[in-house]
């Protein structure tokens, strides 16, 4: 843990701490004024950004998920220093700097949170959802995981412990899934495909039969 505190001094306090709120409130100006001339229309912009949340953003965590499932040298490195491992597959930068994995288990369920703002491993995940951002998942998911767990879909019984990590200004979490039951040889691109965002946040789990919808419709 020191070693975050001693390379502190390296950085420029920006590359650390969250997206500063006077940029935030910058965007959120700029977003209002576009959308009141009709410059743009709020439509196109939910599903630009739906783009980075769901599908390019979560590709490069899927990536190195599937690797680590495939290559067990890679997952010991992986598990030893996180951004290193990451920074091998090429992804790294602002809010990647310091990665730390939390690996699911048959008795362990992860999930990251940022309780204060809205922290999250961009390199490997891209832009967090709305919700992740919310006052109402920052506060529950520590008081009642298992509770707000259910509303995603996911019903995680009481033989497994849930560990909810408070990702900070110095350290990002991302949850290494469990690879599902049923996927015996394929590839790391076939799993890779399969692997959803909310896996490794730990809102969700990664199943055989592929995508974020039919998990939940499965769950439900
Ligand atoms: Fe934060």
């Amino acid at each position: 843990m020191n070693k975050h505190h001693d390379d502190h001094g390296h950085h420029h306090d920006h590359d650390h701490g969250p997206l500063p709120s006077d940029v935030e409130l910058r965007v959120k100006a700029l977003e209002s004024l576009l959308v009141d001339k009709k410059l743009i229309d709020t439509k196109a912009l939910d599903d630009l950004v739906d783009t980075y949340e769901n599908r390019i953003g979560p590709r490069n965590g899927a990536a190195v998920v599937a690797r680590s499932w495939t290559d067990p040298a890679y997952h010991a490195r992986l598990m030893e220093n996180g951004t290193d491992a990451i920074a091998e597959l090429g992804f790294s930068g602002v809010q990647g700097e310091e990665m730390v994995i939390v690996e699911n288990t048959p008795d362990i369920h992860n999930v990251i949170v940022c309780t204060l703002c809205s922290c999250y491993p961009w390199p490997v995940l891209g832009l967090p959802p709305a919700w992740y951002k919310a006052a109402p998942y920052r506060a529950r998911i520590v008081r009642e995981p298992r509770t707000v767990l259910q509303e995603f879909g996911l019903f995680v019984p009481d033989s497994i412990e849930v560990r909810v990590w408070d990702s900070s200004a110095e350290l990002r979490y991302m949850v290494l899934p469990m690879r599902p039951a049923g996927t015996e040889g394929w590839s790391a691109e076939q799993l890779a495909a399969i692997i959803t965002r909310d896996s490794m946040i730990g809102t969700g789990i990664v199943t055989a039969s592929a995508s974020i919808d039919t998990a939940l419709d499965e769950a439900l």
